[in-house]
């Protein structure tokens, strides 16, 4: 079992000004809370934080991640809690410990091949720390350095196979090959053990056969290397068993097939001797043209760097060469670790500021890091900014954006179950409708028969989906609405006229009438009644010329019941969905741009724009309700009404009357009082933009002498 004087020993080399007492610390209160277990080996449980703090160590991590690797389980695993952690080590330990437990919590399901880069990117999602996933890493490394132990075959399999699917990959992604190669080759070992002992015998094999003909190879790159002056480290590599095993399946090779089993890498102190290496190489060898790749130049998105040329050697065999210099070297072996500083918070130099720019790479909304110190001041970062990872309660995951509710998951499941979604369970808790999803909820849909989308819902779904279906649904069912109201208009109006509306359609004739309205069909023609975009009386005067004398009569008497507003171009009202629809004010309530509005659609004279909360709107049918919006555009004004309450006084009026034309507003009507108790009462009415402007009018009207009060008359009887 290691020591924490071993792992202390290798801090102390690489950082030699670290603040180790947290390790110590972390040491203790992991030893007094593990007390008593044990890992299915028989050591003492202690023995695994302190395998996981080596790794890190070996990976040259700062100390808050070595103290936290010391303790990683004890939040799973023993009674310590977060607050625990938090209140001994601080919050940066015990954010990356309750990270690591918050991943170990994560239950796969049984499918998990299918849904495996899920599942990576919901890790990696959750871990918005990367010191979690390096922890989770190394946890994995000695519980697969350990697998031996665990007694249940199929456990065994599964956890084998898990670290395929999952942490190999992750390990890939972050760039850190040793940790890849490791997993993998023990996960091999565990999942196709027939596979695995073949290569295993056929790779002996060749390292038998092959002994003097890589020792000749070797020789002569050293002997080229020293002629030409070039300092150099020379290492032999034998291909994985996984990766030949890989190879052989995806290529459908045989095992002597795949001539690259052995690879030479040449390490140099710099670039251009990395370039002369290759030169002097092919001078002697011929090369593969096509097998030369330069990622000294260009390099792979993860940041990895080296020359590979595949030349003829001795004999005649192929020989796979990969040149590059230390630095690229321990990229290429420990990716993000390798840049992990473990003087974390110092300020990062610029170079070291490139090389995370891969990880950036990462992210797929880019523009979220512009400034790669602030990137790694932060320490935390998002892989994926923009999706959360969420399960079904079957274990599927769903993919979101972020801040999605449960109704876009509804929807995201089937348009059924949105449109009757009543409410939902996160965690087997009850939510409200708008709450915002994270990664790694569990969400449960509950729906009601019979029970269809609400437009609110609008205002907090996030996924396209969701709004588009929501929106479709409303609009179909406004169109149903208008045509039987349509309808109903249709039919009292020529009721009156003593005319049978019915009897027009069954006709036929009234094809003619939705053809010169330019209407497709007849529906179209009546839903546009009941939008208000139309009036029956137009359809009335279309289908029976005759009697349009009487009509006009008919129109004049209207025109006196709208009121003297002059009809213009624009009302200042959009309806939503409708254009050029019959707009006008309500006489009860006098709206202003600025006012929340609703409109309620009347028989024959289109849509009447009321304030929100006005009493005569409440009072009619919900069926007509529609919604409408001041557009940004209004030019018009509209009258509003006004109380003023002041000590009497001669000439107020006029100084009222001026303050009112300072905002170049008229004044419609105007009407005094005087009570007995000597207060003196003025109305006004007049003609303003805005509800900001009436406010500023009014404001001033406060600030002329003797005024008391300023009120806004709201009538709510019409
Ligand atoms: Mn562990």
């Amino acid at each position: 079992m290691i020591r924490i004087t071993d792992i202390l020993d290798k801090i102390y080399e690489y950082n030699p000004e670290g603040d180790t007492d947290i390790i110590d610390r972390a040491y203790i209160y992991s030893a007094r809370v593990h007390e008593g277990q044990t890992r299915l080996s028989g050591e003492p449980y202690l023995s695994h934080p302190l395998e996981v703090a080596d790794i890190l160590a070996d990976m040259r991590l700062d100390v808050e991640s070595i103290a936290a690797a010391l303790l990683h389980d004890v939040i799973e695993d023993t009674p310590a809690t977060k607050e625990d952690i938090e209140d001994t080590f601080g919050p940066g330990v015990a954010h990356i410990v309750s990270g690591v437990t918050k991943l170990s919590a994560l239950t796969f399901s049984t499918r998990i091949a299918q849904q495996a880069e899920s599942l990576r990117k919901m890790i990696l999602a959750m871990a918005d720390d990367i010191r979690v996933v390096l922890i989770k890493l190394a946890d994995r490394i000695h519980n697969m350095r350990t697998l031996k132990y665990h007694r249940n075959k199929e456990k065994q399999a599964a956890i084998a196979q898990e670290t395929l699917d999952i942490y190999a990959p992750i390990a890939a992604r972050l760039g850190i090959f040793w940790i890849k190669y490791e997993l993998e080759e023990i996960a091999f070992y565990y999942t196709l053990r027939d596979e695995y002992d073949r290569i295993d015998a056929l790779v002996n094999k060749a390292r038998d056969e092959k002994e003097d003909y890589i020792k000749e190879v070797n020789e002569k790159l050293h002997e080229k290397m020293k002629e030409m002056g070039l300092e150099c480290e020379i290492k032999g590599r034998y291909k994985q068993h996984y990766s030949i095993y890989q190879k052989m399946i995806t290529q459908s090779l045989e095992f002597d097939e795949v001539y690259d089993i052995i690879a030479f890498r040449l390490v140099m102190d710099t670039v251009p001797q990395c370039y002369a290496a290759m030169g002097a190489i092919h001078s002697m060898w011929k090369p593969i043209y096509y097998k030369i790749k330069d990622y000294i130049g260009n390099p792979k998105p993860n940041m990895y760097q080296s020359i590979h040329t595949t030349v003829v050697g001795p004999k005649g065999e192929r020989v796979e060469i990969q040149i590059r210099t230390r630095d690229m070297d321990n990229i290429a072996e420990s990716g993000i670790a390798a840049h992990w500083s473990y003087k974390e918070g110092t300020k990062v130099d610029e170079n070291t500021g490139e090389l995370f720019a891969w990880i950036r790479n990462l992210v797929e909304n880019q523009e979220n890091y512009n400034d790669p110190d602030e990137f790694l001041e932060n320490v935390r970062i998002d892989l994926y900014p923009d999706e959360i990872y969420v399960f079904t309660p079957q274990g599927e995951i769903k993919t979101l954006p972020k801040k999605a509710t449960p109704v876009d998951f509804a929807y995201m499941i089937h348009t059924e179950v949105g449109a009757a979604c009543t409410g939902s369970k996160v965690n087997g808790k009850l939510v409200p409708l708008t709450h915002r999803l994270k990664t790694g909820d569990t969400i449960e849909i509950i729906t009601t028969k019979g029970h269809t989308p609400s437009p609110d819902w609008l205002n907090f779904v996030k996924t396209v989906k969701a709004r588009t279906k929501i929106r479709s649904w409303i609009n179909a069912r406004e169109k149903e609405r208008s045509y039987s109201l349509g309808r109903e208009m249709c039919e009292k109006t020529f009721r009156k006229k003593n005319q049978n509306f019915n009897a027009l359609v069954k006709s036929g004739e009234i094809k003619k009438v939705a053809d010169t309205f330019g209407f497709k069909t007849i529906d179209d023609l009546i839903a546009n009644v009941g939008f208000g975009k139309l009036t029956p009386l137009q359809i009335l005067n279309k289908a029976l010329p005759e009697l349009e004398k009487q009509e006009v009569k008919e129109e004049s008497i209207l025109q006196k019941q709208v009121g003297k507003r002059k009809k213009k171009e624009s009302t200042g009202i959009i309806v939503k969905g409708l254009n050029d629809i019959l707009v006008r004010f309500s006489k009860c309530c006098n709206p202003l741009p600025g006012d929340p509005i609703i409109g309620y659609i009347t028989q024959g004279q289109g849509v009447t724009i009321h304030r929100k909360g006005c009493l005569n709107v409440m009072k009619m049918s919900n069926e007509r309700h529609i919604e409408v919006q001041w557009s940004d555009d209004f030019t018009e004004s509209y009258p509003a009404s006004i109380k003023v309450r002041t000590d009497d006084r001669f000439g107020l009026l006029a100084d009222i009357a001026s303050v009112i034309s300072k905002y170049k507003s008229n004044i419609l009507s105007a009407k005094t009082e005087t009570q007995e108790t000597g207060v003196g009462m003025f109305y006004f009415t007049i003609l303003v933009e805005s509800t900001d402007q009436l406010r500023k009018i009014m404001s001033d009207i406060r600030k002329v002498k003797k005024v008391i009060d300023v009120k806004r008359i709201i009538r709510t009887e019409s």
